[in-house]
């Protein structure tokens, strides 16, 4: 499995998180899966989403079907970039590819892939 992001999207996010800090910034991830790669091609902000210090929520109710989600966007603000026992909730409802950046600065060296089980994978930028 890998996640291919353009590095445009990703910049999105990126601000995303640093506009946000010092709460967590959560997108949702579309695009298309490809063999085993999650081809994204554009951010959604997770509709009604609130976040404090320590957690992002949002309402899945709100998620069109068709919005094509193949995963998901946090940050973790003055955390490492590895998934806590939450994230592994939110990456096992909504796609195969995941990203959490962890900062600040939030950049793409601090960014980290995951698949639907926490587990690394490979992060393209394109
Ligand atoms: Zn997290």
């Amino acid at each position: 499995m890998k996640l291919v992001i353009p590095r445009d999207v990703l910049e999105s996010c990126l601000l995303g998180a640093t506009n946000t800090f010092p709460s967590e910034f959560l997108g949702l991830l579309a695009g298309f899966y490809q063999k085993e790669e999650a081809v994204v091609e554009k951010l959604y902000l997770a509709p009604l989403s609130q976040s404090n210090e320590d957690s992002v929520w949002f309402d899945s109710l709100n998620v069109p079907i068709s919005a094509g989600v193949v995963g998901t966007f946090h940050s973790h603000p003055n955390a490492t970039a590895r998934p806590s026992a939450q994230d592994l909730r939110l990456f096992s409802r909504y796609g195969r590819g995941h990203l959490i950046a962890a900062g600040p600065p939030f950049t793409a060296r601090q960014t980290a892939a995951f698949d639907a089980h926490g587990r690394r994978i490979e992060l393209v930028v394109l």
